[in-house]
């Protein structure tokens, strides 16, 4: 963040405001771990704030400080509504594009108020009048953090506000291990372990909570797996029956596209997830090195992310997206070849 943003969000904050943080739509670990690290930053500024998500997110990150307090646009509509009626001030948290939140864009994109945009995606839109965009950074949590730093605030991070963003920085470089974990990333962790983020329990509460149903819906995952050598690729496929039959749950399938990496000379992995109420296929898109699957989501299908991790979606059927995918992949045989 620049100097004249620096200033700008202080004078905006020096002043009584009603203010909304929106994370992206199905919000993972750092889009409500931003979220709730902020929310609990500004709220000890005595500012009155509320949390609104577009739709509802995983179990395993309900226990976050301050989760009971954020808002389902879906399910709490009109009481959402009448908080972003009176907003002054909008952040939107870990994406960069109003057509991220949904049905929730629609409400936005008429609506005045002054937007600050804290995120780490490619390409952002232009509708904040503050951009805090860095596509090197983690995490959104990372920045939230430089972003109360810039606001001369690291003292009065709490144990709750600590917790929240250590949760989000862990889950957004897969327990530090993603390229853009950074010595700074392991130094902000380091502070924020200091301010009372207890590690281990955090990382039992996201990753140590699997339902029986989830374990076994990875096992079907797992053995619906296509591995395309000459391509370097593997990709799942599941579909709605697959899912029912599991009691799938939000959040279910989250890190199941990973596996595919794990693979010898595998450096491009896709999981293809059917979803009957929407009518779409919701994928998402990993890689290793310089393969780009934020342009190859954003080109083929309808969506984007990071170089190494992205999304996208398809509207129509399971068998004829995967004809489509394979298809595209032909074309990309010099990229993808070993
Ligand atoms: P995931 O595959 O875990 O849903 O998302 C991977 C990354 O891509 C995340 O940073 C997420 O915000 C982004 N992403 C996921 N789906 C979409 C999408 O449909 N459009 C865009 N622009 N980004 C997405
Ligand atoms: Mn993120």
């Amino acid at each position: 963040m620049n100097l004249e943003d620096i200033t700008t969000v202080k004078s905006i904050l020096s002043q009584p405001q009603k203010i909304v943080i929106i994370p992206h739509k199905n919000p993972d670990g750092d889009a409500i771990g931003s979220c709730l690290g902020l929310l609990n930053f500004l709220k000890g500024k005595g500012l009155q704030v509320t949390v609104i998500s577009p739709n509802d997110y995983p179990k395993f990150l309900k226990w976050m400080p301050g989760s009971d307090a954020i808002l389902n646009f879906e399910k709490e509509n009109s009481q959402s509504k009448k908080a972003l009626e009176e907003a002054t001030v909008i952040f939107t948290l870990d994406f960069n594009d109003l057509s991220r939140t949904g049905q929730l864009g629609a409400v936005l994109k008429e609506k005045e108020a002054d937007f600050i945009m804290i995120d780490h995606h490619q390409q952002p839109s232009d509708y904040a009048k503050v951009t805090y965009s860095d596509v090197s950074m983690s995490s959104t949590c990372e920045m939230v953090y430089n972003f109360i730093e810039y606001l001369d605030g690291l003292s009065d991070i709490t144990k709750a506000i600590a917790t929240n963003l250590y949760t989000g920085i862990m889950t957004d470089t897969g327990s530090f291990k993603y390229r853009s974990t950074s010595s700074r990333t392991h130094r902000v962790v380091a502070d924020l372990i200091d301010r009372g983020a207890e590690n281990m329990e955090i990382h039992q509460n996201i990753y140590d909570t699997n339902s029986p149903s989830r374990l076994h819906l990875l096992g079907v995952a797992l053995s619906n797996m296509v591995i395309l050598s000459e391509y370097s690729t593997a990709y799942i496929t599941l579909t709605q029956e697959e899912l029912d039959k599991h009691d799938f749950k939000k959040g279910d399938t989250e890190g199941f596209v990973n596996y595919g990496l794990t693979l010898e000379g595998i450096i491009f992995a896709v999981i293809f997830i059917e979803n009957k109420e929407e009518g779409i296929i919701k994928i998402s898109f990993r890689s290793i090195g310089d393969f780009s699957v934020n342009e190859f989501a954003r080109n083929h299908f309808n969506g984007g992310g990071h170089d190494n991790a992205a999304g996208g979606r398809s509207d129509i059927s399971m068998e004829e997206t995967i004809k489509q995918f394979n298809s595209i992949l032909k074309t990309y045989k010099s990229q993808l070849n070993p």
